[in-house]
């Protein structure tokens, strides 16, 4: 492959690029994870880590990708067969149900058209005709990363509450945290699932649960059978920032510095203003295009990612392919039900309005390239947008 001048434009929603920064504060040695230097380093971290869940309960941290985080979190709290709410709102949704079904959950799937969020009215609906309460928990994905519809997890929780069910709340964050405004304590979430390689802008390959008092009190009482998992040992081991198996070190110093500049230079409600004025800049782009967003709810739009739309007959991973090709950029790919259909952008971690301005210009000149018929003006609008609210 010959040499490519400039940088990659990494516009997918996750994995996201991660600041130099970032890079620079890993490139250490690795130390000795059973030393007092790590001590400390695991201690503060797991400390600081909280900030971002805005929560004062425990985070534990997995050295494993999210999808690892899902099954921890499931088999800390339920017990084999217990049935769980779960809701069909994309691929992600679709993915971790297939897992609940694996380890021998009994998950009942509530069907959705890929283009809303959780209905909050459905989910009381149900847990009121659950009078002997066998559902154990509701799970739910926040920001389903293969829509870019945004789930409304606080009026979720409401609807639970108005029911006076007891079920657990379970709450996917991978692709939301440090980039969708999300509140583990307001909301009353029992577990808070997510991973580190999309708002906190590091590589992939660590993974959180966020255990609420609830949460911690049903680890008690669970029957599943763990052990890599178990956050009894984890949590045991943490109280001195040490972990019961060795740690990702290095990927530890990378999120302190990630922390410190989400929680103490940017500031985490920056941080979400930010997101949300890209998607919106985003979104004016599509219409302008003449183009649809999947989402259909005007509060579900993610600030995280825009899902486009393409007309019958045009094939998103053409587009994304020739895109690729000609600017070097990587765009998100249709996931399951809706491949082919759709292309994603990601507009979350390291950006700003220059960067976004750039992908918008690679998706416009793509689009029309591939022959979609488009109309001029969408990065025109969207600059016209973003330098009003510079
Ligand atoms: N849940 C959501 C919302 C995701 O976006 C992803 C990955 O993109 C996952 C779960 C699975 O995480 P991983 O691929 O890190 O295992």
């Amino acid at each position: 492959m010959s040499y490519r001048s400039g940088r990659h434009f990494l516009q997918i929603p996750g994995p996201s690029p991660v600041p130099d920064r970032i890079l620079r504060a890993m490139d250490m040695p690795v130390i000795d994870h059973r030393g007092p230097t790590f001590g400390d380093l695991g201690a503060r971290v797991l400390e600081k880590l909280k900030g971002v869940f805005k929560t004062e309960c425990p985070v534990i941290v997995f050295p494993a990708s999210g999808t690892g985080a899902w099954e921890a979190a499931l088999v800390n709290v339920l017990s084999p067969g217990d049935k769980v709410l779960m809701f069909e709102t994309g691929q992600f949704a679709s993915l971790w149900h297939e897992l609940a079904t694996r380890i021998g959950l009994d998950p009942e799937f509530i069907p959705g058209d890929w283009r809303h969020g959780v209905d909050p009215e459905k989910v009381a609906a149900r847990l009121r005709e659950d009078t002997n309460h066998e559902i154990k928990a509701v799970c739910c994905v926040h920001n389903e990363t293969s829509t870019g519809v945004t789930s409304r997890i606080g009026d979720v929780r409401k609807a639970i509450d108005a029911t006076g069910h007891p079920a657990l709340f379970m709450v996917d964050t991978i692709s939301g945290l440090a980039s969708a405004d999300y509140r583990h304590d307001e909301w009353g979430v029992d577990v808070t699932i997510s991973g580190s390689q999309k708002g906190l802008m590091l590589p992939p390959g660590i993974s959180f649960n966020c255990a609420s008092k609830k949460a911690l009190d049903a680890h008690e009482n669970s029957g599943f059978k763990k052990s890599y998992w178990d956050w009894g040992s984890m949590l045991g081991n943490n109280a001195s920032g040490f972990f019961p198996y060795t740690p990702a070190t290095n990927m530890l110093y990378g999120l302190e510095e990630a922390l410190k500049m989400i929680l103490d230079e940017e500031g985490l409600e920056n941080v979400f203003t930010r997101h949300k004025r890209h998607a919106k800049a985003t979104r004016i782009a599509v219409e302008a295009w003449g183009l649809e967003v999947l989402c259909l709810v005007e509060e579900e739009h993610s600030p995280v990612l825009t899902t486009v739309l393409l007309p019958d007959g045009h094939d998103a991973d053409k587009v994304r392919s020739i895109i690729l090709e000609k600017f070097d950029m990587s765009l998100g790919t249709g996931l399951g039900k809706v491949k082919g259909k759709v292309f994603r952008i990601g507009h979350l971690g390291d950006i700003n309005d220059l960067t976004l301005l750039g992908a918008l210009s690679g998706v416009e000149m793509g689009l029309k390239l591939a022959g979609v018929p488009i109309k001029d003006g969408g990065v025109q609008a969207a600059m016209a947008y973003l330098s009003e609210t510079a």
